[in-house]
Formats: structure tokens, C-alpha cells, sequence
């Protein structure tokens, strides 16, 4: 008996981590990043399956041939502004797909990719609950809801959604005008869009080295 209601919660639980329980889709796989050599070579492109080397933060990578010319003494500049050395780079293949991340209904217990339930995996590692959009959905018409889920005007601006969100209110004012001008409406009478908001949920700041011949050209065409 013990080794069958093993069997069923394992079964359950490895269906459970299978699939979304809101977009029903299994992993989500994304595509290989492009990664540039930052050695000699002239920041070529690592190809698929190929072994490269890279620092503990995977700020850089260095193809093989680069790999075996770097001199063991020699700092190694960072992306982020850090130094490391030959000896600290680690070699790596080139054939990992990247996957959407879970999170786990503290509730139900049902696993969802972290993008559906716009949960940042990231800035949430050390101790946040979650509770998903079913649950919150069915809390509420029970006599002890569930704190509701935060909108999307309670997720943390950054500079690129702020000036989204700035373009697009003003275009839509725009259109709220002329649309009152050619109907000789006033402008309150014009149906307008409503909680409006844009964010960007996942933004990578990197540096990416430009060779010189090429900088010399675009150097003087960046404002
Ligand atoms: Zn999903
Ligand atoms: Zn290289
Ligand atoms: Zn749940």
C-alpha cells in the first residue's frame, strides 16, 4: 500500500513539473545565445557544440584557439569591469538551450514556467511565496481570500518600459485629440484606453566589444 501511494504522488508530481498548469506547454526552450569570442580571433561567434572557456560569472568567453594563445599571467578584462586570470576560465560546451524557469503554487502545488505567471525568479531566489492566478481566482469567493496578486502597475519600472509606456500615452492622446477635432466632440467624450501599463520583465545589460576598424567608423555617427 505505502509503495503504491508512492508510485501515484510520484507519478503526479513528475506530471505536475511536466507541463504549465496556465499555458499547458511543457519546457520552454529558447534559443541558443549568441556567444562572441572576446580573444583575437575577432569576436566570432562560438559555433554550436563547440567547447569555449569561460569566466565564473560567464561575463566573457574565449573560443579554443583563443583559449590556448591567452598567456597564464595575463589579467583577462571583464564585461562587468572585473579582472580574472587563465587559470579561473572553465571550459564549457556550447549545446545548452536556455529553459524557462518554474515556480511552485505554495498553495496547490501546481508548477508554472515563471514568464506566465510573471514571477521574477531572479530578484525573488532567497524567500518569496507565490500563489497562483487559480488559486487567487478561487480565493476569492471564499471567506479568507488570499491577498490579491499584484497588477501590472505594482511591477518595478525600468528605463525602457518607462519610456514605452511615456510614447505610448502620448500617442494615444494624439489620437484622443484628433479624433475629437473630426467628430467636434469634447475631448472627455472620446472613449479612451484604461490601465494601460508597460513593463519589461527580463532586460540584460551587456558590453559587447566592438573591434577598433569598426569603432572608428561608428564613433563618429553615435550622438
Ligand atoms: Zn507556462
Ligand atoms: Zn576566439
Ligand atoms: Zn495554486
Amino acid at each position: 500500500m505505502i509503495g503504491l501511494n508512492f508510485d501515484l504522488n510520484f507519478e503526479n508530481e513528475a506530471r505536475k513539473a511536466d507541463s504549465c498548469s496556465l499555458c499547458g506547454n511543457h519546457r520552454r526552450q529558447y534559443e541558443l545565445p549568441s556567444l562572441f569570442c572576446s580573444g583575437s580571433c575577432g569576436t566570432r561567434n562560438i559555433r554550436r557544440n563547440a567547447i569555449y572557456y569561460t569566466d565564473r560569472m560567464k561575463q566573457n568567453q574565449w573560443c579554443e584557439p583563443c583559449y590556448g594563445e591567452l598567456k597564464d599571467d595575463t589579467p583577462l578584462q571583464l564585461d562587468n569591469g572585473k579582472v580574472t586570470k587563465k587559470a579561473h576560465l572553465q571550459q564549457m560546451k556550447n549545446d545548452k538551450s536556455p529553459e524557462e524557469k518554474w515556480v511552485q503554487c505554495d498553495n496547490c502545488q501546481d508548477w508554472i514556467h515563471q514568464v506566465c505567471a510573471l514571477y521574477n525568479g531572479a530578484q525573488n531566489y532567497k524567500s518569496a511565496s507565490f500563489t497562483c492566478p487559480k488559486c487567487h481566482i478561487k480565493s476569492e469567493a471564499s471567506n479568507t481570500p488570499i491577498p490579491g496578486p499584484k497588477g501590472a502597475a505594482d511591477l518595478p519600472h525600468c528605463k525602457l518600459s518607462e519610456s514605452i509606456e511615456k510614447g505610448i500615452a502620448n500617442a494615444l492622446s494624439k489620437a484622443y485629440e484628433k479624433i475629437a477635432q473630426e467628430r467636434n466632440w469634447k475631448i472627455a467624450a472620446v472613449e479612451k484606453v484604461e490601465n494601460l501599463y508597460v513593463r519589461v520583465v527580463s532586460s540584460l545589460n551587456k558590453k559587447q566589444k566592438v573591434r577598433d576598424g569598426v569603432s572608428s567608423i561608428v564613433v563618429e555617427t553615435v550622438v
